[in-house]
């Protein structure tokens, strides 16, 4: 049997990695972790308990006072066969992916206090390998000795309409301008933060899927995972 290995995928927000992530992982019999999920979480519990208020200000030394208490776990939603996020037992996976969250998420995401509880969550996760994480930091950080990084990336006009699509197919009413702008601006905050900025490892294969289909997606990165366990 060929050894089990460790997928990074890191990029820039909205360029489907979650969704390239989630069908190798299936496809492959590996777990699959979406780490922005885990920041969302932490975002939505700073939300509900006030320590984040809408124009960004956060209270820094209660949410880490308070980080014990965060408690994320991802659920197989048996009626869909996907995972789903849990809060504290609580589904909250449509709650992470509003606006409101994606508004906010990358200035708890700089936050060394909140990438230090989560780092350590995920690299406990990845102990028995035969994973695939997304993220911002999974090739940099999170796991350096990955077997097999990819760094995606697409324009950001594709991006964002992809995003809208997803939000209007969810019944969320948003403007494209909107998405665009929110997108850019986490792109720029992930990539300025002092902490674990968003960039590409040296070893990760960079994937553009502006002209990709999924299905072009998919096969390129099933090669590059053969090509990767066939090393081993
Ligand atoms: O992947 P997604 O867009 O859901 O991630 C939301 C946000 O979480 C990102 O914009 C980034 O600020 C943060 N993030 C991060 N490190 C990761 C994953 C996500 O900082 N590994």
């Amino acid at each position: 049997m060929t050894k089990k290995i460790i997928v990074a995928i890191d990029g820039l927000s909205s360029c489907g990695k979650s969704t390239m992530a989630r069908e190798l992982a299936r496809e492959v019999g590996y777990a699959y972790i979406d780490t922005g999920a885990m920041y969302r979480a932490v975002t939505l519990y700073a939300l509900r308990h006030a320590l984040l208020s809408p124009d960004g200000a956060v209270d820094a030394a209660a949410l880490e006072r308070r980080m014990g208490e965060i408690d994320i776990t991802f659920r197989v939603n048996p009626a869909t066969g996907r995972s789903e996020t849990h809060l504290n037992g609580q589904n909250v996976e449509a709650d992470i992916r509003g606006m409101e969250v994606s508004a906010l998420v990358s200035r708890v995401s700089a936050l060394p206090f909140v990438r230090r509880a989560l780092v350590a969550q995920q690299q406990a996760m990845g102990r028995e390998k035969g994973l695939v994480m997304d993220g911002r930091d999974i090739g940099t950080v999170v796991f350096p000795q990955a077997e097999l990084k990819v760094f995606v990336t697409a324009s950001d006009e594709v991006r964002a309409q992809r995003r809208v699509d997803e939000l209007r197919a969810k019944g969320t009413d948003v403007s494209m301008e909107e998405v665009l702008r929110n997108v850019r601006e986490r792109d720029r905050l992930d990539m300025e933060r002092a902490e674990s900025p968003l960039r590409r490892a040296e070893d990760a294969i960079e994937l553009d899927n502006t002209h990709l289909t999924i299905e072009g997606q998919r096969e390129r990165l099933l090669q590059l995972f053969r090509q990767a366990t066939e090393a081993e």
